[in-house]
């Protein structure tokens, strides 16, 4: 099977390159191809003829980014996201998982996180136009199987961390901003600085998880639900740079800056519907995806993304 994967330059997308498969992987990225254009989507899916694609790309960024340019993720991500879903039913593919968020699901709702609850009410604030805009891939595949009988389903994962991550400290994301502050301080011997208390409460999951989980919803998954595929769990923004600093060898000091953003307190998610018909999956531990990505971060530093020195 030749399966297309968008965002493959990404961190998500270049984990699926440590995977064992059958499947015939193509892996494309902005430079190949500009999803925001109408005639690059066209011509991305007739190039590689795909049996399947997982869609990855995306405008991503971390929750200051994701505020300071609330127009531009909205932008960006719907017009990508609907040019994706809109080519590949004209091209009669048969089958498109599409990548949303935690972040899609309203700020006032019950904890944990379940799939039937995505469109019940308006989403943070910090996140309205990315989170509006992938809220509608699950819309948009569902009105797509609903009209043209093709098999669309579409993946809810909470914060993803791993290599080749983004470590720019302004729009990306806790862990990569964390990893690469406390490397920075410590190698000028000062406390490094974090934003927000450092009491909110996240759950991790390591990329190449998200890729295993993705690429057996292209064999496993034909339901039209999305389905919450992130390892669940609450660590506290503290504790993880706790996990940090000792992986690191690093003095266990730090400073919190209350006046920078930190998102919502809390958001706890279910993945149980995904668990029911995938038992045997296996997540990777926080410490162990923690060391991988941390090696693979002092390994390539200064040469990783999001960092000019
Ligand atoms: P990433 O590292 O920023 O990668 C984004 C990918 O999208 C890159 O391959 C990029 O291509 C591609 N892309 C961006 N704009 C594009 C455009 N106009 N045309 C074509 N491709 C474009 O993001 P990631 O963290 O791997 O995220 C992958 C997916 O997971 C996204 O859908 C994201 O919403 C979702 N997700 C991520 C997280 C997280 O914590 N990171 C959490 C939940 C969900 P180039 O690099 O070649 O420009």
């Amino acid at each position: 099977m030749r399966v297309l994967i968008t965002g493959g330059t990404g961190m998500v997308g270049s984990s699926f390159k440590k995977l064992k498969t059958d499947h015939d992987l193509i892996l494309v990225g902005s430079n190949d191809y500009d999803l925001r254009f109408n005639s690059d989507c066209k011509s991305m899916i007739a190039d590689h003829q795909p049996d399947a694609i997982i869609h990855l790309a995306a405008k991503v960024g971390g929750v200051k980014g994701n505020s300071d340019y609330v127009a531009d993720f909205f932008y960006e991500n719907i017009i990508m996201n609907t040019n994706l879903l809109n080519e590949a039913k004209n091209q009669n593919i048969q089958k498109v998982v599409s990548l949303l968020s935690t972040c899609v699901y309203p700020d006032r709702v019950k904890y944990p996180l379940t799939e039937d609850q995505i469109h019940n009410g308006p989403p943070h604030h910090s996140n309205f136009g990315y989170a509006y805009a992938k809220r509608m891939l699950d819309v948009h595949s569902r009105a797509i199987r609903s009209q043209y009988g093709l098999n669309y389903v579409t993946a809810v994962p909470n914060n993803l961390y791993g290599e080749n991550d983004n470590f720019d400290l302004e729009n990306g994301h806790v862990i990569p901003a964390i990893i690469r502050k406390v490397h920075e301080a410590a190698s000028k011997n000062k406390v490094p600085t974090f934003w927000g208390s450092g009491t909110a409460l996240r759950e991790f999951t390591y990329s190449k998880d998200i890729a295993r989980a993705l690429l057996w919803m292209v064999d496993g998954y034909d339901g039209e639900e999305p389905l919450n595929i992130g390892n669940p769990g609450n660590t506290s923004i503290k504790d993880l740079v706790g996990k940090i600093q000792k992986i690191m060898g690093t003095p266990v000091e730090s400073v919190w800056d209350k006046n920078m953003p930190e998102g919502q307190y809390k958001k706890p998610s279910s993945n149980k519907n995904f668990v029911d018909v995938n038992p045997s999956f296996i997540y990777t531990d926080l410490e162990r995806g923690l060391e991988k990505t941390i090696n693979w971060f002092l390994r390539s530093y200064p040469n990783v993304r999001g960092c000019k020195i």
